[in-house]
């Protein structure tokens, strides 16, 4: 994040504008309707500013310490005119933070594209890179937002003082208004209703139970076993998304990424209990045991982990323990890394030239390599992705040899697929144990042996920028 969003308290703070076109009288427009004192630096305001009379003091830049007393100073020169390197200084020393319309690389602060709802207010930023893209999410977010949920922010502001006295709790206040906003209330503030509404949320507030539950009913904690996907954030499911935004405690693992974390609800607390091989930082049974423990407490748990939960991802046996405590729990499927890893590295993992199946098999056992059945893996005409193989490619490749596989059968080696830094590696059974560790593959990756390697070259169509630095190998 390159800067801070922030919404300034303007009122009776002073703000200085500098310019005389139409991108100033809007600065003055937005800067009075948020109630600060505009001083307008103008020679010759044009007839924009016509409208605006009451709305700013006219002033003079010529003045001793003109911009004295400014927390901010929008600079908004003509098209083409550069603006003055002085005068942003003098801006400066009176303590003015400074905007330069156009030039964010000299501003001190840039000015979203807004959506107003107030008191909801949508503010977005591109950091000055592409101001119409803001501008065109801010059109889509226009459709998505009803302007009455400003009249809901507000009807919720109503109810705050209150129900901070009557739930000390935070978490219960959550539970409250989450409970507000996505039931009967709500709608009636969205339909127009909203006298009924506020007598409504009133008698909620008068009855609901200490946990922010309402009257009568009893909290019961559940457990959603979630599908994150191989990495990129833009294939998690709907469904994944809404559960993420549901929980109040998220347990999750080494191969969830960071950038999928970043969309769990932002105040659910967070608890780690990745494995790395051969090492498990919380064993399988603990996980179960503390999904149960934290559910027992009336919590909505997300057990989130890489890919597909029920693919070598253990999911199964984690959620045995909450079948035998009669716990509800869900399960979300998610993109399992061998689809994403093919989609992403153009190679289909079926196709009718080439492969009329498919296996996923894991290269990695309880304690080392697996003993895995070869006859069914040397089918011909068939694709395999291998899990967990990179630390046992060569041994891997051996057995593939050694079963009587070609040495010419094609392999690539996927790694960090779908994600900005994913890598392709391509070769065969006797030479790719040497070209993954010529490319330094450390994982996580997909290692896909097949006649549809070979497809790549017409398919590829992913191009993150660590592949074209690296080269397809
Ligand atoms: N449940 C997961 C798999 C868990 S096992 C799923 O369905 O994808 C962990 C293994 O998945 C890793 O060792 C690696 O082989 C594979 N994997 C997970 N994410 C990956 C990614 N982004 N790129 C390549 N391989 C990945």
């Amino acid at each position: 994040m390159d800067r801070l969003p922030l919404f300034l308290n303007l009122r009776d703070r002073r703000v200085g504008v500098i310019g005389d076109g139409a991108l100033a009288a809007r600065r003055v427009e937005t800067l009075f309707r948020a109630g600060a004192e505009v001083m307008l630096f103008s020679n010759a305001p044009n007839d924009e500013f016509n409208a605006l009379k009451g709305q700013y003091q006219l002033s003079d830049l010529a003045a001793e310490n003109a911009f004295k007393g400014c927390a901010l100073c929008y600079f908004a020169p003509e098209e083409g005119e550069e603006p003055d390197a002085a005068l942003l200084a003098q801006a400066r020393d009176a303590g003015a933070l400074v905007n330069v319309a156009d030039h964010p690389d000299i501003s001190d602060f840039i000015t979203p594209s807004v959506l107003d709802r107030s008191p909801l207010i949508v503010a977005i930023s591109t950091g000055g890179d592409a101001p119409l893209l803001g501008r065109m999410l801010k059109a889509r977010l226009e459709t998505l937002i009803p302007n009455a949920y400003g009249r809901l922010a507000s009807l919720a502001g109503s109810g705050r003082a209150a129900l901070a006295e009557k739930l000390t709790n935070h978490s219960a206040r959550l539970r409250f208004w989450e409970r507000i906003y996505d039931g009967p209330i709500a709608e009636m503030v969205l339909t127009g209703d909203e006298m009924k509404a506020m007598a409504a949320l009133d008698d909620e507030i008068s009855s609901c139970q200490p946990d922010g539950s309402a009257a009568g009913e009893t909290q019961h904690g559940e457990v959603y076993l979630v599908g994150a996907g191989p990495g990129d954030p833009d294939l998690l499911t709907f469904r994944a998304f809404r559960l993420m935004q549901r929980a109040d405690v998220v347990l999750y693992d080494r191969l969830v990424d960071p950038a999928i974390m970043d969309r769990v609800r932002r105040d659910a607390e967070r608890i780690y209990v990745g494995k790395r091989r051969s090492h498990h930082a919380v064993p399988q049974e603990e996980i179960g045991e503390l999904m149960v423990k934290l559910a027992m407490q009336g919590k909505r748990v997300l057990r989130l982990k890489g890919g597909d939960p029920f693919i070598f991802g253990r999911g199964g046996e984690e959620i045995e323990k909450l079948a035998e405590h009669r716990i509800p729990f869900q399960v979300c499927p998610g993109v399992t890394a061998a689809a994403g890893c093919s989609a992403y590295a153009g190679i289909p993992l079926t196709h009718r030239d080439h492969a009329q199946s498919c296996v996923f098999v894991t290269g990695h056992g309880r304690d080392g390599p697996i003993d895995l059945d070869w006859s069914t893996i040397l089918r011909p005409r068939q694709t395999v992705a291998i899990y967990m193989g990179l630390a046992h490619l060569d041994f891997l490749m051996q057995e593939f040899l050694k079963h009587g596989a070609d040495p010419a059968l094609p392999v690539a080696i996927v790694e960090n697929g779908t994600r900005f830094n994913q890598i392709t590696v391509t070769g065969n059974i006797s030479d790719i144990t040497q070209k993954a560790a010529d490319a330094g593959l450390r994982g996580p990756t997909i290692i896909i042996a097949g006649h549809v390697v070979t497809l790549r070259e017409k398919l590829n169509w992913y191009s993150p920028k660590s592949e074209a630095e690296h080269g397809d190998k």
